[in-house]
């Protein structure tokens, strides 16, 4: 969608199918597993597409159809139905899609959160009552699908595999503040531990670990990470590597870019190759990808962005911008870990390469421009002394 608006704000004039395989026009992700999942919102809040700008897009809508393959020589896409499409440019955003649990096959109350029909089917279950909540996965779906459930006054537990939710992105450390968070507002934090089973008739109603333990429960959200939609792909010659492989411009192939959570590039600014899966990085290299496009032959500079994503957990706002690693060094630079409202700077190799805001708005954005402009680990933590004294 953002990809499209940028096209036409460029002053492409052609032809524009968007296709996707949602029945649903674009919307917006994030308050899925917040205002809508909370009651707060109903979807037309999420609509990306307003009144006033959808006749500007021009747009010929293929909803509720699969692009199912790419024939790169010939420059023209297939559908499920069979039914082919020319183009001379292409932008592939399929995203990705929820990894499932093999326990969860016939069972009813599992769910996975991805897409509005997910959240409004988990939205009907809570206002069916139920008392008891088991999300599975500590990542962003599951700390948010923790929270909302919370505040709507069910029993929620939190399982885990990994010792600390969210180490590989904070580290240990504030991995572990996430978690205190969450038990701060009486979810039941479980790490380290699998899940062995779903158990129960027709519904699911118990979780069994694999340390032994068995959890009642009335439903179950499953948070467990994405795999890259990339299948349909397959055999076109596109080169893959968890996600489509594209240059520093995002070009995968000649007239062939990507974008958002389906996309894998070299950001030269942290001389890694990445994917990002935050709603920022959807909107930046969407707009990027349709650019480079209409750029065809011309040079472009390279998309260099310093990712960044906030996620709402009760009362706070965590936002974290730069790139990150379980083994950075970590120095909080202002506020206090006890409260639950400071901000943390990640450093290495003598860069500061991170920030991490607990309801620090202002300083998560003065730091990312830090890391954006490539400052030094010792200058960061002189700015930091320098605005504390
Ligand atoms: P995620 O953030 O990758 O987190 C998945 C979590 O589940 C990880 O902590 C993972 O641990 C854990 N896990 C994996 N296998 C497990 C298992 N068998 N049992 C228990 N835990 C297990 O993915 P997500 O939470 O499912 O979110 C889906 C996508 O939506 C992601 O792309 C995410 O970025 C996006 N999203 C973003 C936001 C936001 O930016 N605010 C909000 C919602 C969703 P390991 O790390 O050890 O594998």
């Amino acid at each position: 969608m953002r990809a499209v608006e940028a096209l036409r704000d460029r002053g492409y004039e052609g032809k524009i199918h968007l296709i996707g395989d949602e029945p649903h026009l674009p919307y917006d992700r994030p308050p899925l597993s917040k205002q809508i999942l909370a009651g707060d919102w109903e979807p037309d809040r999420v609509a990306l597409l307003k009144p006033d700008n959808s006749e500007d897009l021009d747009v010929e809508w293929h909803l509720g159809e699969r692009a199912t393959g790419l024939d790169l020589g010939k420059r023209s896409l297939t559908f499920g139905s069979g039914k082919e499409l020319d183009f001379e440019g292409l932008i592939i955003a399929t995203g990705a899609r929820c990894r499932s649990l093999p326990l969860a096959e016939n069972l009813e109350g599992i769910y996975t959160l991805r897409g509005i029909d997910d959240a409004l089917a988990i939205r009907s279950e809570f206002e069916a009552k139920p008392q008891r909540v088991v999300v599975v996965g500590a990542g962003f779906i599951g700390a948010e699908v923790a929270a909302t459930a919370r505040q709507r006054g069910l029993e929620v537990s939190m399982v885990e595999a990994a010792p600390v939710p969210f180490e590989r992105v904070l580290g240990p450390e504030m991995g572990e503040v996430t978690a205190d968070v969450h038990r701060d507002h009486g979810v039941d934090v479980r790490t380290g531990v699998a899940v062995e089973a779903f158990r129960g008739g027709s519904r699911v109603e118990q979780v069994l670990l694999a340390d032994g333990t068995v959890i009642e429960t009335d439903v179950v959200i499953v948070g467990i990470g994405v795999t890259p939609n990339t299948e349909w792909l397959e055999g076109s010659g596109l080169e893959f590597d968890n996600g489509v492989l594209c240059d520093e411009t995002c070009l995968a192939a000649p007239g062939v870019v990507a974008a958002g959570d389906v996309a894998r590039w070299p950001n030269q600014r942290f001389g890694e190759t990445m994917r990002v899966e935050h709603w920022d990085n959807a909107v930046e290299q969407g707009i990027y990808a349709a650019h480079r496009l209409l750029a065809g032959d011309q040079k472009v500079d390279p998309y260099t962005p310093t990712p960044w994503f906030w996620t709402d957990q009760f009362d706070r706002k965590i936002q974290l911008a730069g790139r990150t690693r379980p083994d950075d060094e970590v120095r909080v630079v202002t506020g206090s870990v006890e409260e639950r409202r400071f901000a943390a700077a990640y450093g290495r190799n003598g860069r500061l390469v991170g920030i991490l805001g607990f309801n620090r708005p202002r300083h998560v954005m003065q730091y990312k421009q830090m890391i954006t402009d490539g400052v030094s680990w010792d200058d960061a933590m002189a700015y930091a002394e320098q605005q504390s004294a």
